[in-house]
């Protein structure tokens, strides 16, 4: 479904993808792990058009991601994405910043988007919480407004960027059971992530992320119980 074949990126002078190829399958669940700087978030980035790659090919169910295309936006109804901090509008209700997308990216009828909407938020816990305002909510529940605002627009796949590194630890568990209920529903999902529990549990399959290549990558359990490469090792002993 996305195959990422032999992506190079660099920012001026310096190249931080260097050759990535990765290709997922439907339903399948991917957790890039790797350290600060390795090429996570441009990778991600690069998946759904947010930045542009120079070298290599990314393709979506056989069309060529191109930033360069009009239809950008039709690709980013496409492939959802969740990040770290959850970018919602502070003067919109929980409802209407689930419902903005679907009215006014893709001109579904209003009472349409709405009921979806709070079917969404239903799913992710929150239907008690429709019409208030992100303000009012814990960061947990701010991120949980963000997944079901991503599963508004009925995306083929999801790709999280660190959903749960800016949430209190006591918030953290109610963000990735949603994660795990989607995974288990059958979504195609990449997530950076350095939940390894979460990981080992979820992920069909890990990849390791290091200087801007994929040095390691297999089955979850393979990879974090039984690292091969020296970097996967030496990080996997910082973080567990
Ligand atoms: P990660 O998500 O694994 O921490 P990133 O993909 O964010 O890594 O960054 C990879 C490298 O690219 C880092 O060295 C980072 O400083 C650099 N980088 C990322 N975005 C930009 C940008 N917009 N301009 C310049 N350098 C960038
Ligand atoms: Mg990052």
């Amino acid at each position: 479904m996305i195959i990422i074949d032999n992506i190079h990126k660099s920012f001026g002078d310096t190249e931080v993808l260097k050759g990535v190829s990765l290709e997922v399958q439907p339903g399948e669940v991917v957790c890039l792990i790797g350290p600060s700087g390795s090429g996570k978030s441009t990778v991600l980035r690069c998946v759904n058009g947010l930045e542009s790659y120079d070298d290599g090919e990314i393709t979506i169910n056989g069309r060529r991601v191109n930033t360069d295309q009009k239809d950008i936006n039709e690709l980013r109804t496409k492939v959802g994405m969740v990040f770290q901090r959850f970018n919602l509008f502070p003067h919109r209700s929980v409802v209407e910043n689930v419902m903005e997308g679907p009215v006014y990216v893709k001109h579904e009828p209003r009472q349409q988007a709405r009921l979806h909407a709070i079917e969404l938020l239903e799913k992710v816990g929150l239907g008690d919480k429709i019409d208030a305002y992100p303000q009012s909510l814990s960061g947990g529940q701010q991120q949980r407004v963000a997944i079901a605002r991503a599963l508004a627009m009925r995306p083929d796949a999801i790709l999280f960027d660190e959903p749960t590194s800016a949430l209190d630890p006591e918030l953290v568990g109610d963000v990735l059971k949603v994660m795990r209920d989607l995974a288990e529903e059958g979504m195609t999902m990449v997530v950076v992530t350095h939940e390894m529990s979460f990981a080992r549990e979820v992920a069909d399959r890990v990849c390791f992320l290091y200087g801007g290549q994929i040095v390691e990558e297999g089955a979850a359990s393979t990879v974090l119980s039984t690292p091969q490469h020296e970097r996967t090792q030496d990080f996997l002993r910082r973080v567990l």
